[in-house]
């Protein structure tokens, strides 16, 4: 199986640093959404559930988020989405590229075999670090190679 590692701020949910936010997180009537403590709004992206509940089947499903996972974790929960994952990484620092290696390894000692790597980002800042790191990945811009979750999923069906 293909391991397909989603960032979170800007590309699962409109917010831009999801570590800001403080709890405790109300789910929206909708479930597409929370608001903290303090009534800032964090909206997952339209089709995100769709497409994880598509994705799930076909992909090992991970995270590499620049963010404080004892903050995001809790909204992944509230959300329901936390589950999706294997070996999500949520960490306070940018290096994208530790975070896909260490999942790597993870899956590799969890007996997985991973046949390619797919990254789907809104920023490409790190990329180059990324593709040097683990050479065969295919990195998905967000929203400029694909402009929503339905068109990411017409992509993958190709690759
Ligand atoms: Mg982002």
């Amino acid at each position: 199986m293909k391991l397909l590692v989603l960032d979170l701020d800007g590309t699962l949910w409109d917010h831009e640093d999801a570590s800001r936010l403080v709890p405790p997180f109300l789910v929206g009537s909708d479930g597409e959404g929370v608001v903290d403590a303090y009534g800032e709004e964090l909206v997952l992206f339209p089709g995100v559930r769709d497409f994880l509940e598509w994705a799930k089947e076909r992909f090992l499903l991970s995270v590499a988020s620049w963010n404080l996972e004892e903050f995001v974790r809790p909204i992944l929960e509230a959300l329901g989405l936390w589950d999706y994952f294997v070996f999500p990484k949520i960490e306070g620092h940018p290096d994208k590229a530790s975070m896909i290696e260490r999942t790597l390894l993870d899956l590799k000692a969890a007996g997985y075999t991973v046949d390619g790597v797919i990254y789907v980002d809104d920023r490409t800042i790190h990329v180059d670090e990324v593709v040097n790191a683990i050479p065969d990945l295919k990195f998905i811009h967000m929203w400029t190679d694909v402009k929503s979750f339905e068109e990411l999923k017409k992509m993958l069906e190709v690759l």
